[in-house]
């Protein structure tokens, strides 16, 4: 990754308030412990905190009171682990052949996703003469990672395959969380309940940020949200109870007159209709910004909207300002790309994907500004 160019040399400028951060972990927490019963929050930090910075994000969640940390890759785990030292730290892909070692150092716990991988992590208990956090993690639909609900009954009914370990999770995922209506969810908790009477003693957790939404039934004893942390609606077509995190400007560098039927960018992808003024602004895809934005796409200059125009290129986008103040629209002078008036689900909407995506695309270039950072 380039080093953070310096920011007023910065033709982007990506910031993400992690005050908003700590409120949103804040209500989400609150929300499970409305029912009177001790329901922790985790927070999932895979794929760099979804696009905003897992060091930054972990930081100020960890001085707001979280313990408990989700990463997917091993690697996310050490990088976490350098900035939150007491923290909890469990790796959802698992335990790849060889790293048992690493993972007892670095103190990070395995999503263990089969019966190998239970073994494997047993006798690594046994040969470290500690007893070692486990987290099993059952499919109960997903049909992605986890013990098949065949492998859970055989863990259920042998627990020797557990000695030397202390089970500190027992985790499932929702296939369809963000949809109440959808049955799958209440087949997944039923299936995910059974085990968990089969496993007596042992937390649970079944709830990623839409879940924690379908109501006390699925919040067990940890909750995981990631998206909602992040801003990300958790219940679409309802308001968003969340605050908006992340904002990105880019530069204006260049503002150009054009005549009518006169075509702009790669493969003159549009023409304009009528005389025009484009702005040329300073993002493109390689920082994330999707090539179905082309056409699609919309800014904010000084509190008006201006659509993309054309296609996207790699470090540019070409903007329709006609209808703005010459005053506003100048060189020099920043438009927001993502912020309270284009949250990332908007953004999604336009580019056919969802928030989630959007986040983790944004780009590495970006100089980052955080605000709220815990000292
Ligand atoms: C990504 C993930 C989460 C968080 O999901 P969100 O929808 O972002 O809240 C929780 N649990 C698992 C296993 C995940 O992979």
């Amino acid at each position: 990754m380039l080093p953070s160019p310096q920011a007023h040399l910065a033709d982007a400028v990506l910031t993400v308030d992690l005050d908003a951060v700590a409120a949103n972990w804040r209500y989400l927490r609150d929300l499970g412990r409305a029912a009177g019963r001790p329901v922790d929050c985790a927070a999932v930090l895979k794929a760099d905190a979804y696009g905003l910075g897992a060091a930054p994000v972990a930081q100020r969640l960890f001085a707001e009171g979280c313990r408990h940390f989700f990463v997917a890759h091993a690697d996310e785990g050490v990088a976490v682990r350098a900035v939150v030292p007491d923290a909890w730290i469990c790796v959802l892909n698992g335990l790849p052949t060889g790293a048992d070692a690493d993972y007892v150092e670095l103190g990070l716990v395995p999503a263990l996703n089969d019966l190998g991988q239970v073994s494997t992590w047993r006798s690594a208990a046994q040969r470290y003469v500690q007893p070692l956090d486990a987290v099993v993690h059952l499919d109960t639909g997903m049909n992605r990672l986890g013990l098949t609900v065949d492998e859970a009954a055989l863990l259920a009914n042998d627990r020797m395959r557990l000695r030397g370990l202390r089970l500190a999770l027992l985790m499932s995922h929702l296939v369809s969380a963000e949809k109440p209506a959808d049955p799958i969810n209440r087949e997944q908790l039923d299936r995910f309940r059974t085990f968990v009477s089969r496993m007596p003693g042992a937390p649970a957790s079944v709830a990623n940020s839409s879940g924690i939404f379908l109501g006390g039934d699925f919040h067990f004893d940890l909750m995981r949200p990631g998206a909602a942390l992040y801003g990300i609606n958790p219940t679409p077509g309802a308001t968003n109870p969340m605050r908006q995190v992340a904002s990105l400007r880019a530069r204006i560098l260049q503002v150009r007159q054009i005549d009518a039927m006169t075509g702009v960018g790669y493969n003159h992808d549009w023409r304009s209709a009528r005389p025009s003024r484009i702005a040329v602004i300073a993002v493109g895809y390689a920082d994330g910004y999707l090539r179905a934005l082309g056409n699609r796409g919309e800014v904010m200059i000084d509190n008006h909207l201006a659509r993309v125009v054309g296609r996207v290129s790699m470090d540019l986008i070409t903007v329709d300002v006609t209808d703005l103040p010459e005053t506003v629209v100048r060189p020099g002078a920043f438009a927001e790309l993502i912020g309270a008036h284009q949250t990332p689900d908007q953004v999604a909407e336009k580019a056919h994907t969802n928030g989630y995506e959007i986040l983790t695309s944004l780009g590495a270039r970006y100089h980052r500004a955080y605000i709220g950072a815990a000292s």
